[in-house]
Order: C-alpha cells, then sequence, then structure tokens
C-alpha cells in the first residue's frame, strides 16, 4: 500500500513514517502543499494522511487540488484544530476521515484500515472507460490499448480520462487547462501541447490507428469510430 504523508512538523512527519512503514505501507513524505502536489502528480497512492495546517497554503486547499487532479484515493485529515466547524468543513471539502491532534498511533492505524476497506469512488460512477480498444480502469488507474499496458504518469492518465469522457467532441486547450490543471485562463504556455505529444507517444504507436487527433486551432479530438 502506498501512502503520502503531507505534515510540515518534522517530529510527527518522522515519528508517523516510521510507524507506517513498520505497519507495512510504502511512505512518501511531503513537508508543504507544492511537494505533496507534484509527487501526487508522478505518483499514484493508495492513500494520504494530510495535515491542514502547512507552510505555504490550507491543507484543504491543497485536497481540493488533489481531487482536481483526479487523485481519488481516501484522505485522512490530520490536524490539531478540534472544532465541529472545522472537521464538517474538512469532511465536506474531499476529506474521507478526520483525526485530531494529539492521536493514539493504534487509532490512526484502524482509520487508514477502515478507510482502505471502504475504498474507491460511490459504485454508482462508471469504474472503467472504453474507447474503441483503449480502456481505463479509473479505481486502478490503468490504462490499456488493445489490452497492452500503457505507462502513464497521474497528469497524462487525467488527461486521457478527461479525452475520453469527451470522446468524439474537440476540446479546447482551455477546457483541458481548466480541467485538468486547474487553469481558468490559458496562460502563455505550452504545457498542453507538451502534454498531449508525450500522451499521443504513449497511446498512438507505431502502426495502430491515431486516436488522439488535433484539430488545428482549435484543440484535440479522440476519435471513437
Ligand atoms: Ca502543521
Amino acid at each position: 500500500m502506498r501512502l503520502l504523508l503531507v505534515e510540515d512538523e518534522a517530529d510527527i512527519q518522522s515519528f508517523l513514517y516510521r510507524s507506517l512503514e513498520e505497519a507495512g505501507y510504502q511512505v512518501e513524505t511531503a513537508s508543504d502543499g507544492r511537494t505533496a502536489e507534484k509527487l501526487a502528480a508522478e505518483n499514484i497512492f493508495d492513500i494520504l494522511i494530510v495535515d491542514l495546517g502547512l507552510p505555504d497554503r490550507d491543507g484543504i486547499d491543497l485536497i481540493l487540488r488533489l481531487r482536481q487532479l483526479g487523485v481519488k484515493a481516501p484522505v485522512l485529515i490530520l490536524s490539531a484544530r478540534r472544532s465541529v466547524d472545522d472537521r464538517v468543513r474538512g469532511l465536506e471539502q474531499g476529506g474521507d476521515d478526520y483525526l485530531t491532534k494529539p492521536f493514539a498511533l493504534a487509532e490512526l492505524l484502524a482509520r487508514l484500515r477502515n478507510l482502505l476497506r471502504r475504498g474507491g469512488p460511490a459504485a454508482t460512477e462508471p469504474t472503467r472507460l472504453r474507447v474503441l480498444d483503449l480502456e481505463l480502469d479509473l479505481l486502478r488507474r490503468e490504462a490499456t490499448r488493445a489490452g497492452l499496458p500503457l505507462q502513464l504518469t497521474q497528469q497524462e492518465f487525467v488527461l486521457l480520462e478527461y479525452l475520453c469522457r469527451n470522446a468524439g467532441r474537440v476540446v479546447t486547450r482551455s477546457m483541458i487547462l481548466d480541467k485538468v490543471w486547474g487553469m481558468r485562463i490559458q496562460p502563455d504556455t505550452n504545457v498542453v501541447d507538451v502534454h498531449i505529444y508525450r500522451l499521443r507517444g504513449k497511446v498512438d504507436g507505431k502502426g495502430q490507428t491515431q486516436l488522439i487527433r488535433t484539430m488545428r486551432g482549435v484543440g484535440y479530438v479522440l476519435k471513437d469510430r
């Protein structure tokens, strides 16, 4: 089980790191929101622990951002804020459980197990997307083309998921920037083009039908027939 621990207090972070590794988790740590976001974009975690008081941003904002990036793993909020309002806010904004500091390690471990058992998105959501011979497993965050696995980063997966959900329709660069990167205004950057280029290199291999089409001056479309 891969776990991302976002906690800026060094003592708590190292204590938790040791304890969680002992409990069998494979732990990555971040001390601020920026690092956490980067790790979450590049890796797939099964569960996250997020402290609310981070040096560069509020933990709630981080959780919202991670959800936007397509992170579906359960999030346990760890915080010194004990008020009912704080807890409700945390749970309403993307957290799955809330534990206040100081906490007992046994309780933290029990809550993690509980979250992992519950796992996954609600049963009403589709867990697979299929467009022609392209298939996305939304729970495992795995993609295949013609049955062969594609090695995608988290961000590439989210981008491909967005294209699949809109298969056959043209999506513009600003739509992609908004949905995948959470930027409302199109900055002077070719981030979308670069990611599409890399994604296409992985999805549309040699000799295969090109699924990701460029609509010059407009955007992109994922072919669905
Ligand atoms: Ca803190």
